[in-house]
């Protein structure tokens, strides 16, 4: 059975709801969205369940980290079912701002992280982390959670919202909550529903791959090998090929040679029309 959920479209009303729980000492969990839900994201608000008493959720389909020539318009939107989910889901608050009540006339600040996002989905996709810093600079300002849930799926947004949380000293938890998949390994996304039926068999390759690279890894494979060989794999398939990475898994350095600590195993395609990103955590082998 779901519990009452309430709905604001307004700062203030945000800040008057939020206002009542934190005058009580009670701690509050923000889980930020652009809607279309799925498990993935209400896997993200169970994460912040056990972090706080109470839990808000936003949707918000951010213009600002849309390219001219990305979906901003065809994004998926299902307002009414997403306000469903987060209620059974035990949301108690959602804000859905318009966006004259994100970006007002006038409007002229931008939160930017050059060093974190001029490669991986920076370099396919100018100003989107600009788009996506400042957006979630402005939510968690708006709402002021104690604690704030991100997605590994979107590994890169969750780096640079930790670094962004860090420079601005505000005082929030980051937390990160573990990528959610189909069965056949496909990491859900909004974006999904965009997939052909074919190429709906051809998308979990994507983690096979990244999976397999991993592996190679942790049995000593060099980085600059393991990623040639997933990049020739995936365009073996079809797929037109961002990148395939391995990173270090705190700062996004490029490794090179056999891994000699953790590393994040990274990769994002085009499917068709269609975007794919994933990523998967490797080690080496214990000596
Ligand atoms: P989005 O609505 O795509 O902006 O995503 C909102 C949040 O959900 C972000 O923190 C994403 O990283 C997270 N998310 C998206 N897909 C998944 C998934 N498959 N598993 C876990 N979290 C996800």
């Amino acid at each position: 059975m779901s519990q009452s959920i309430a709905t604001v479209r307004t700062v203030k009303d945000l800040r008057a709801q939020v206002a009542k729980w934190r005058q009580a000492g009670e701690p509050i969990a923000l889980v930020p969205t652009m809607g279309a839900l799925h498990a993935g994201h209400l896997s993200l608000i169970a994460v912040a369940k056990d972090h706080a008493k109470h839990v808000v959720a936003s949707i918000f389909v951010n213009p600002a980290q849309f390219g001219p020539k990305e979906d901003f318009k065809r994004y998926p939107r299902d307002e009414a079912g997403d306000v469903e989910k987060l209620a059974e889901a035990g949301v108690e608050l959602v804000f859905i701002p318009d966006t004259t009540e994100i970006y007002p006339a006038g409007f002229a600040t931008k939160v930017s992280l050059p060093s974190l996002t001029e490669d991986l989905c920076g370099a396919a996709r100018p100003n989107h982390f600009d788009g996506v810093a400042t957006v979630v600079t402005k939510l968690l300002l708006q709402c002021a959670p104690d604690v704030a849930v991100f997605g590994e799926k979107d590994y890169q947004q969750l780096l640079v919202i930790k670094q962004l949380v860090r420079d601005l000293n505000i005082p929030v938890q980051i937390v990160a909550g573990p990528i959610v998949r189909e069965p056949d390994g496909l990491a859900l996304s909004s974006r999904n529903g965009y997939l052909s039926p074919v190429e709906w068999q051809t998308a979990p390759i994507l983690y096979q791959v990244l999976s397999e690279a991993a592996a190679a890894l942790v049995n000593g494979e060099g980085c600059d090998a393991a990623s040639s060989a997933g990049r020739f794999k995936l365009e073996g398939k079809g797929f037109r090929v961002d990148y395939v990475a391995i990173r270090d898994p705190e700062t996004l350095a490029p490794l090179s040679g056999p891994i000699r600590r953790p590393a994040r195993v990274m990769g994002a395609v085009h499917l068709g029309t269609t975007r794919l990103i994933d990523n998967v955590p490797t080690a080496p082998k214990n000596r």
